[in-house]
């Protein structure tokens, strides 16, 4: 756990939040301010700071990818999006590596 990290507090229930899904090696729960009917972010335990690290952790990205299908398997979504957003500049505001899925409403593209 890393100090002062907003999703370590969630994954140790620190800070509460509404959860969806959860197994050995990741969290999903609801984004408080979603973009989307349906928008979930789903979180390793582990805490590493974004894609970039994510990608020298297999195991993790394994783990990550496979509790985006469960949340998408859970959720019944066929059709959904999903997001990493990496460095502030691209819209980065917790460093610690969480997927974006949306979902419930037609998507456009490209992205904002
Ligand atoms: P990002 O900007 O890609 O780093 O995504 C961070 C996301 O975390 C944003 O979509 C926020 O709305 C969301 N968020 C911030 N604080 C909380 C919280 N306490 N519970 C759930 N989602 C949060
Ligand atoms: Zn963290």
């Amino acid at each position: 756990m890393a100090d002062d990290c907003l999703f370590c507090k969630i994954v140790a229930r620190e800070i509460a939040a509404t959860m969806v899904y959860e197994d050995e090696d990741t969290i999903a729960f609801a984004d408080l301010n979603p973009q989307a009917p349906v928008h979930i972010l789903v979180v390793p335990k582990r805490h590493i700071p974004d894609i970039v690290a994510l990608g020298a952790d297999p195991e993790t990205s394994a783990a990550l990818v496979r509790g985006i299908r469960a949340v998408a398997e859970e959720q019944g979504l066929s059709d959904f999006r999903t997001v990493f957003n990496t460095g502030a500049g691209a819209g980065q505001s917790v460093f610690h590596v969480h997927a974006h899925v949306l979902s419930g409403r037609p998507m456009s593209w490209p992205p904002g």
